[in-house]
């Protein structure tokens, strides 16, 4: 049995200074209430088109609860925060939604700005990209259906296959280990078998690149297995974050307009089912896969300790890491790391407006059923409370 607890809110929080607590007390109050976080999303992006001053209110709250600067730099006194409190810094250049060659490549310089930062830097455990960061939807679902590119789009895939290959080519090049963010099911086909061949070129000697997977489809397990079966005929290492998933309202929403049987789960308890296999699945193959649980549910992260110690796999298996997002669940992070094991926190940065979608769904993910308290206040209260007794 793991001795691991995630009650200890000491650990959790040590790193916050009161006046960080009571900052982070209001916001999470804010976001706790529904009503208000329906109406955030329509009133900021109103504000920000009549170009009212509000990026000045947006960095001092919501984003410096969840945000780590607008550029690399800035970043650098919370990558040091976490570093001393023995959790690791992943670096995400959080830009969505560009739509041109010249802002593809703009990303693309960003993200080997992140590998440039991680190099010889044992403060930023990994480096990560988001496919969609330089590659159109239309291009990337084209290709995962099978469907016949033009001669115009088979150069622009062409370019986002190079892309790919320059960041993972350059991880490799400077022993960064970099993560392939999932995506949505209909433009996932393309992101596999990129990170498939990716693996297959640079995780020869240990794992460089990580591709992700989302238990909350109903295939996923089956394409785990796989995927290992792939790796051991080809004799590389397997790099798999797992995580649940975080498009689900989409993809249901997809499946029903255009009238195919959706990818995702029946509900939350077969994501989870599928999740806690595949943690096994890879414990049990733990020499030839690498992995990193990207989760913020803690029976997930408990599985994974008493699998460990079940197996006696020391805590800091170089295969085995644990990760949650800047601002949520350090009582997840800090304790497992105060424990000995390997934790990673995404670090998210960019342009205010930029990464306003992602703040969007942080505000969304916090909000409760009306009278209670989500976890992340209600771990804060209790902080609060016991730093006052
Ligand atoms: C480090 C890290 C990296 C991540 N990277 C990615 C990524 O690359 N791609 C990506 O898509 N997401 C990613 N996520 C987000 C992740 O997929 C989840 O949305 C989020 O972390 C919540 O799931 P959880 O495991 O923390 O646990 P929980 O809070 O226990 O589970 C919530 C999740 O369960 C699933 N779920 C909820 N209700 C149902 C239902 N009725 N039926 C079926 N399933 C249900 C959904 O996936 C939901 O997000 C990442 C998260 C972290 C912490």
């Amino acid at each position: 049995m793991s001795t691991v607890s995630f009650d200890n809110i000491k650990n959790a929080f040590a790193y916050k200074s009161n006046a960080d607590l009571q900052r982070a007390y209001m916001l999470f109050k804010a976001i706790n209430n529904r009503s208000l976080v329906s109406l955030m999303e329509p009133a900021t992006s109103f504000a920000m088109k009549i170009g009212l001053p509000i990026n000045f209110a947006i960095k001092g709250t919501i984003f410096k609860q969840f945000v780590g600067g607008e550029t690399i730099e800035e970043c650098n006194a919370t990558i040091q925060k976490l570093y001393e409190n023995k959790v690791g810094s992943i670096l995400d250049y959080s830009v969505e939604g560009q739509e041109t060659e010249e802002a593809f490549e703009q990303t693309t310089q960003a993200i080997l700005g992140t590998v440039k930062k991680a190099t010889n830097n044992p403060a930023i455990s990994f480096c990560v990209f988001k496919v969609t960061g330089f590659a159109t939807h239309d291009i990337l679902a084209k290709q995962s259906a099978g469907m016949q590119l033009n001669p115009d789009e088979q150069q622009q895939w062409q370019r986002v296959q190079n892309r790919v290959d320059r960041i993972c080519g350059t991880a490799a090049q400077n022993n960064v280990r970099i993560f392939i963010d999932a995506e949505e099911s209909w433009i996932q086909q393309a992101i596999d078998d990129m990170a498939n061949a990716m693996m297959q070129k640079y995780n020869t000697q240990h794992p460089i690149v990580y591709n992700t997977i989302q238990f909350y489809r109903t295939d996923r397990l089956e394409f785990l297995k796989q995927s290992h079966q792939h790796a051991i005929n080809h004799n590389y290492i397997l790099g798999i974050k797992l995580v649940r998933g975080a498009y689900m309202e989409k993809e249901r929403k997809r499946a029903m307009d255009f009238e195919y049987t959706c990818p995702i789960q029946p509900n939350k308890e077969s994501s989870d089912r599928d999740y806690d296999a595949g943690l096994k699945f890879c414990i049990e193959h733990i020499n030839t896969i690498a992995i990193c649980a990207g989760t913020h549910n803690e029976q997930s992260s408990l599985l994974l300790t008493q699998l460990m110690e079940k197996n006696n796999i020391p805590h800091q298996h170089p295969h085995i890491w644990f990760s949650q997002l800047l601002g949520m669940s350090d009582h997840i992070s800090f304790n497992l790391a105060v424990a000995g094991y390997n934790v990673c926190k995404y670090v998210p940065y960019g342009p205010v407006k930029s990464v306003m979608p992602y703040l969007f769904r942080r505000a969304k993910e916090n909000t409760s059923m009306a009278g209670q308290m989500s976890r992340e206040l209600s771990l804060i209260v209790n902080e609060i409370k016991r730093r006052k007794s």
